[in-house]
């Protein structure tokens, strides 16, 4: 049987396409900075399962990134990314950015061309096992989700979490997606020698809604009930409310709909941050706006006036309003304990030590 895939590679006759210029034998490290610098691209691949998605498959050269100190998000932290780009698709994505630095745009493309570290999981194994000293803690899903649909087809996570647990180093994974619950006895088997954090993010009550600004997500049910499924299976999860949507997703009503959801889930921990619109992320958020929520201009001008953060006085009346919920529905309160186990808000977190960081 023929298969359905299409894929360029090396040697294909002329394909009009406009990744071509990243093919390998097209590589131009003028118009291609990024991605000519970073890895070797081995073929583009279109398939009929993910229909208007566009993996580009990578030799990646390393599979550790050291965050910068002066970063804003996670100084001084560890983060593997098998994928760039997140067919998710949620429009505030903070990650879009990264995009452009691969001559892409952060709007479609980065929802549609999914570089794919392909040999990730060998090269981290080579990282780990000449490391003098290991890092002590790599977290995922600080840029891109690592379960978002294309793990259904390349199964880079079961490998990645293997490393890990073979060299004892801590990790925290931060998702929304529901593929996670493949791995969890892999994850079982980590949390037995090492520190593992899992966090779940929902935070839309409204199904229509949810659709509409994350159209490439699990629903909320959905991830309720892999937030079920982890603590079935022994393990904690913290669920993030995140983002909160001013105007959007913070009614009282809404707010104690998915607090009673998630404390019926069973979460053992909660975070929540409202919208956090880095630059041009703004300008995609906006185009959604306008088209499905033209009354709310007014309201995120107003809010998000002074750039990427909303202003200080809507942080203090939404905590105001969600912690009393959090204490009624039996859930603790968001601490720094829980910040410094996902590195979150651009404070260094408190890295728990392995409890064996050794090659051995
Ligand atoms: S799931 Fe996370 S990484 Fe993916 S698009 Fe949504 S916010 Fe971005």
């Amino acid at each position: 049987m023929t298969s359905p895939e299409k894929e360029h590679t090396r040697g294909d006759g002329p394909a009009p396409m406009r990744w071509d210029r990243q093919r390998t034998d097209a590589v131009d490290d003028t118009a291609l900075p990024g991605l000519a610098r970073l890895s070797t691209l081995v073929r583009s691949v279109r398939t009929p399962e993910f229909q208007g998605v566009t993996f580009h498959e990578i030799l990646a050269k390393s599979a550790l990134n050291k965050v910068p100190d002066d970063a804003r998000m996670l100084p001084g932290e560890w983060t593997l990314n098998p994928y760039r780009g997140c067919s998710h698709a949620c429009r505030y994505c903070f990650a879009r950015p990264t995009h452009t630095r691969l001559a892409l745009n952060m709007a479609e493309d980065f929802d549609r061309e999914i570089i794919v570290k392909v040999n990730i999981v060998e090269v981290l194994k080579g990282e780990l096992a000449r490391k003098r000293k290991l890092p002590p803690r790599v977290a995922f899903g600080t840029n891109t989700d690592v379960y978002q649909r294309a793990e259904g087809r390349y199964r880079l996570m079961p490998g990645i979490i293997g490393a890990l647990t073979a060299a004892r180093v801590p990790f925290s994974i931060l998702t929304k997606g529901t593929l996670i619950r493949q791995d969890l006895p892999l994850l079982v088997t980590a949390s037995a020698v090492t520190t593992v954090h899992l966090g779940i993010s929902v935070s839309l009550p409204d199904v229509e809604m949810q659709q509409s600004v994350e159209p490439g997500t699990a629903t909320t049910r959905a991830r309720l009930d892999t937030v079920r499924a982890i603590r079935e299976a022994g393990l904690d999860c913290t669920v993030f409310l995140a983002p909160v949507l001013p105007g959007l997703s913070d009614s009282s009503a809404q707010l104690e709909e998915m607090v009673r959801a998630v404390a019926q889930a069973g979460a053992t921990g909660v975070h929540w941050t409202p919208l956090y619109l880095a630059s041009g992320v703004k300008e995609v958020f906006f185009d959604w706006l306008r088209i499905h929520h033209p009354e709310l201009l007014d309201t995120y001008t107003t809010l998000y006036a002074k750039g990427s953060e909303v202003l200080p006085d809507y942080r203090k009346d939404m905590r105001a309003r969600l912690f009393p919920l959090l204490t009624r529905y039996g859930l603790p309160l968001p601490d720094q304990a829980t910040d410094d186990k996902f590195a979150l808000h651009g404070r260094r977190g408190r890295p728990e030590p392995p409890r064996q960081a050794t090659l051995f």
